[in-house]
């Protein structure tokens, strides 16, 4: 028997879903894909896909052939967004359920010299990071190719940019020059900048898990709650320290809590003597500097003993903003110690 670990990911299944009918909604008449890449944004690709297929979704976004491997028995949709690489094909040609988003030339030809069939294409409108050019649409690349989803990304969603307009007028005249059965722009704040940036489908990812990118997704709800075990609660006189560097020093006689999380669960280092538990209703600041596998609370005067379950603090807009670490990175760094428990 595999012992269960001394933390945990409690995920709000109900949550989840929730999030994902609140962006098919805010998309309006364009379907609301999933981006599920980077296992899920660390929840668990393979629960999301199950619960966001059940609840109407039907497109899914991975990174990887690896990432679209480890879900093809769930019977959903899947795009690759890194394309097919030659070591690729393989996998590729056989795969009923995922095909790739082309982004080079160089893919475009590959895919088209083996007959791949239907296959997403990424255009760059101003990124500058993955996808054909506009010109090289124009030149007719894409022609005769079987396009599902002819889609671009957008750099600055998450910000009143005059960048996402251009980038919007740019997919739209591309697409004029396309036969793609759909059209994709919108990330999850992308979703929020209106029904011009709808097009036929949306792709959010980070919204679905909790995070919030723009003022405008205030409804979305948190689904990742991080717990950790008690390992040892200890008595700590005035004037004692705590932890690496003694960065914490007691100004009153306390109690202390030390719990199995650390920096190597993804529980930002940056967040030392900065962040917070939460249990029986009582807030729990951390105290000196996050350790590899550990963490001190002051638990003064409270009832946390050796042994119990807290919480810590992980609504992720507000974390981003104490720990200067962006909420996609709070919820892909969380680490494969945890045990993920779906509550729903
Ligand atoms: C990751 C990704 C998304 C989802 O973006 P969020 O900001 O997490 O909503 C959508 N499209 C592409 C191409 C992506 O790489």
């Amino acid at each position: 028997m595999i012992p269960l670990p001394p933390n945990r990911l409690r995920l709000d299944g109900a949550a989840l879903v929730a999030n994902w009918r609140l962006l098919a909604a805010m998309s309006g008449s364009a379907a609301c894909g999933a981006a599920v890449k980077a296992d899920g944004y660390g929840l668990g690709a393979r629960a999301v896909v199950r619960r966001l297929a059940a609840a109407g979704a039907r497109d899914f976004y991975v990174a990887t052939w690896r990432e679209a491997a480890a879900l093809a028995d769930l019977g959903a949709s899947v795009s690759v967004l890194h394309g097919v690489r030659a070591e690729d094909m393989p996998s590729a040609l056989a795969s009923a359920h995922a095909r790739p988003v082309l982004n080079t030339a160089a893919q475009v030809a590959r895919w088209r010299e083996e007959g791949g069939g239907v296959c997403d294409v990424m255009v760059d409108t101003g990124m500058n990071r993955l996808g054909l050019s506009a010109a090289e649409v124009g030149a007719g690349l894409l022609d005769g190719l079987a396009v599902d989803t002819l889609m671009s990304h957008l750099a600055c969603a998450d910000e009143d940019s005059a960048m996402n307009e251009e980038q919007r007028a740019r997919l739209a005249a591309v697409a004029a020059r396309t036969a793609a059965r759909r059209i994709s722009l919108a990330n999850s704040a992308g979703v929020a900048l209106g029904a011009a940036y709808h097009f036929d489908l949306t792709r959010p990812g980070l919204a679905l898990y909790g995070g919030v990118p723009r003022a405008a997704l205030g409804g979305v709800r948190q689904v990742a709650y991080p717990e950790a075990q008690v390992l040892q609660r200890r008595r700590v006189a005035a004037g004692e320290t705590i932890g690496y560097n003694a960065t914490w020093r007691a100004a009153t006689d306390g109690d202390v809590a030390i719990v199995n999380l650390g920096y190597a669960d993804g529980y930002p280092l940056s967040l030392s003597n900065l962040g917070c538990a939460l249990a029986g209703g009582r807030t729990l600041p951390v105290i000196g500097r996050v350790s590899m596998d550990l963490v001190a609370l002051d638990v003064s005067g409270a009832e946390v003993g050796e042994g119990d379950w807290v919480t810590l603090d992980y609504a992720l807009p507000d974390l981003a903003a104490r720990s200067g670490r962006s909420q996609y990175e709070l919820l892909t760094g969380l680490g494969p110690r945890f045990e993920r428990v779906w509550h729903d």
